[in-house]
């Protein structure tokens, strides 16, 4: 860049429009209308303070300064200034609940409540039958019980909360037993030993990581026991010799001192997932049946409903539970009421449910079905990133996700990216993972074994075809 002359610069700074003068023309009169007065004129501002820096280096050419051509950089500014940062994304991580993007997906009826409880005034915490205050939970504990067989239920902001209040209320100040093999750490920060001192429990491990009998729960009971509690092991499994008590059996020794059993399920599924042929997991009802007096469930994981804890049991635990200071801090609101309700309202059809629940729905889709969708897919996908890379339609295993059934996987199919020339180019795959991360609607994947891995399992028919969209817009 030559530096300009002090009078060139003079006469090029002079060309500089005054900024009521472009406000007021026509060109910017929709954007205006669009954006208001104040942010239009910070980008405009910014605009040619810019265009002064680059005239300063001589690089600014005059017609940048046209009202056009400056209404076309104030929109980009602004457009680009006014994008949601939670943006839609194509999960073709494999993990159908996958909690960075957002864990289940839900179904329409939910959708359509929500939206009914944003615009219009609902009955959250009033009693139409006495015209009187109501309470939230009163919306939907009947049908948690109906479909858990539970005596009572409460509903909180995610499953940790469920812990951590359902531990708060109970078990302040006294001792709660866990075995040793369920000292879970569930991603990002949720440990059950800082639960447990967070609400003020003491924690009392027993048994060994691999091996806990019922004698190693009888002996730890004492005059400070609240509780027992047994966890899920969500996200690993322990293989080999190993031992581990069962509701069942604790249950009668707990009750026999006149103890509850609480248990933590994570996902809590509320039907068998073995007749859709996925692996058999606990269900809540099961668990109830079993003997526990609490359990406690995410409303985000398996169940396909919204972020949420809820909370199950015996009538007055619950009690208890909703009277502590805390439920108020972890309560949930309106809108994941109003989404909970109608996913629950699905499992009263068990018989529809794989075809209206959307995670189920997307769980049990068949890997025929998802291998057409890859190779009606792969065409415009090799188009969209050149011959530099080499695109194959491939089998590939789903897992279901959010530390539901870690060890099991699901047969799927998807498209499989390396690069033409064979050599390994870890570089090359980065470079195009960051290429698809940044598309209009992101398209995340995932790097193994030499190859970037886009499973299309989350692939829907309206997403595909907004995928096949932005590709053919693309070019290498
Ligand atoms: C997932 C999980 C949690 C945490 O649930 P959130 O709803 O994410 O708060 C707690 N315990 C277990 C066993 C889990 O699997």
């Amino acid at each position: 860049m030559s530096d300009v002359s002090g009078s060139e610069l003079r006469a090029l700074m002079a060309r500089v429009p005054s900024v009521e003068k472009v406000m007021a023309s026509a060109e910017f009169a929709a954007l205006l209308n669009e954006f208001g007065r104040t942010q239009v004129l910070t980008a405009l501002r910014e605009a040619l303070d810019q265009w002064r820096v680059s005239a300063q280096s001589g690089s600014a050419s005059v017609s940048a300064l046209d009202a056009a051509q400056l209404q076309a950089s104030v929109e980009a500014t602004l457009r680009r200034r006014n994008q949601s940062r939670l943006r839609s994304v194509f999960n073709l991580t494999g993990t159908v609940l996958h909690t960075n993007l957002g864990r289940a997906l839900l179904p329409d009826e939910a959708v359509q409540a929500v939206v009914k409880a944003l615009t219009q005034p609902a009955n959250l915490e009033f009693d139409l039958g006495t015209g009187k205050r109501g309470d939230r939970d009163d919306l939907i504990d009947e049908l948690i019980c109906e479909l858990t067989g539970a005596e009572a239920a409460t509903v909180v902001n995610n499953n940790a909360a469920a812990v951590l209040l359902t531990l708060s209320a109970l078990a302040a100040r006294k001792d709660v037993i866990v075995s040793r093999g369920e000292l879970v750490e569930i991603g990002g920060a949720f440990r059950i030993p800082d639960i447990m001192s967070r609400a003020g429990a003491k924690l009392r491990e027993v048994g060994t990581t691999n091996r806990t009998h019922l004698k190693d729960y009888a002996e730890a009971i004492g005059p400070q026991t609240a509780l027992l509690m047994k966890v899920h092991t969500s996200n690993y499994a322990i293989h080999g010799f190993t031992k581990e008590v069962g509701v069942g059996a604790i249950a009668p020794l707990a009750h026999s001192h006149g103890l509850p059993v609480a248990v933590d399920l994570g996902s809590g599924t509320l039907v068998d997932l073995s007749q859709w042929g996925l692996p058999h997991e606990a269900t809540v009802r099961e668990t109830v049946e079993a003997g526990a007096d609490l359990v406690t469930f995410s409303g985000d994981k398996l169940l396909g409903g919204p972020q949420a804890g809820l909370i199950v049991g015996r009538r007055n635990l619950i009690a208890r539970i909703k009277k502590h200071p805390l439920k108020r801090a972890l309560r949930v609101g309106k809108l994941t009421l109003a989404a909970l309700e109608p996913v629950l309202q699905l499992y009263r059809a068990p018989e529809k449910l794989v075809e209206r629940l959307t995670t189920l729905r997307l769980l049990t889709r068949p890997a025929d079905e998802i291998r057409l969708a890859a190779e009606r897919v792969q065409p415009f996908l090799q188009r969209a990133i050149g011959e530099r890379y080499a695109v194959a339609t491939e089998p590939m295993f789903s897992q279901i996700g959010s530390g539901a059934l870690p060890v099991d996987v699901l047969p799927s199919y998807g498209l499989v990216i390396r690069t033409a020339d064979g050599k390994r180019g870890g570089r090359q795959l980065i470079a195009l993972e960051k290429l698809l991360r940044e598309m209009a609607r992101p398209v995340i994947g995932r790097i193994a074994d030499d190859a970037l891995r886009l499973d299309l399992r989350c692939l829907e028919a309206a997403d595909e075809a907004q995928l096949v969209e932005q590709l053919k817009g693309t070019h290498a």
